[in-house]
């Protein structure tokens, strides 16, 4: 059931270091994928807690503070995971590869589901990550105002299984988007290009119009749980 807490969290003020088996949880609940080329897919979400972006449309913001949700094992975690017994599972923030145990956790989690997937800003270096991980570079556009934080030494690490997303403020964004695709060759990646118009800025269509006036090697993403559950909905 979409939203379902499926423990107690433990006081904690978030101030107190965690230990190395410990990362910090905002919430995990089951849902579905809403997007990447895997949208519609039942799904368990790991939303990890914290984040150091700020972007303008940013749609987590209670997710934001290093100090929110609570502390959990590695092993607890998985423990959830598992038993909801979904085909994938999402891990995603905040920005969960600020918190240095989450390439442990990504790990855990690709020992007992089939398919894990991360999504990151890309702030950080993706090439921490296990070879098993699907991972979704959410490449910043000047729209977000966190355009200077994107590692472009990261570009050279994607692979087959990984896919980029840019969202999508206006035309401006749209056209960074083109010229970054071509600027570092990401079509070489074999990573899919997902263009998702960022919610309430932009309509769908008129991203979808440019893209099939231009027909660039992107595809058009939108997101189904807002689609489903409104876009103020949370834990779905
Ligand atoms: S990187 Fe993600 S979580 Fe962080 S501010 Fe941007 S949209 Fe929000």
């Amino acid at each position: 059931m979409p939203g379902l807490y499926w423990m107690r969290w433990a006081p904690d003020n978030g101030n107190r270091p965690l230990p190395e088996t410990q990362i910090r949880v905002y919430e995990i609940y089951d849902s579905i994928q809403g997007e990447s080329t895997l949208a519609g897919t039942p799904c368990t979400i790991v939303r990890l807690a914290g984040c150091p972006l700020r972007c303008s449309y940013c749609d987590t913001p209670q997710a934001l503070s290093f100090k929110g949700g609570s502390p959990l094992s590695i092993d607890d975690i998985t423990a959830r995971v598992r038993d909801s017994n979904h085909p994938l599972c999402l891990v995603t923030g905040g920005e969960p590869l600020a918190q240095k145990p989450c390439p442990v956790l990504l790990s855990s989690l690709a020992d007992i589901c089939p398919t894990v997937q991360l999504e990151t800003s890309g702030a950080f270096d993706i090439n921490t990550v296990d070879s098993r991980i699907h991972r979704i570079l959410d490449i910043k556009t000047p729209g977000s105002g966190e355009h200077i934080r994107n590692m472009p030494e990261n570009y050279k690490h994607l692979r087959q299984g990984d896919e980029i997303k840019f969202v999508i403020m206006d035309r401006d964004d749209y056209k960074w988007m083109l010229e970054t695709i071509r600027l570092h060759d990401l079509t070489q990646s074999e990573a899919p290009i997902l263009a998702s118009p960022a919610w309430g800025e932009i309509a769908p269509a008129d991203l979808a119009g440019w893209i099939i006036e231009d027909n660039p090697p992107v595809r058009l993403q939108l997101q189904y749980h807002k689609l489903i559950w409104g876009h103020e909905a949370t834990g779905v």
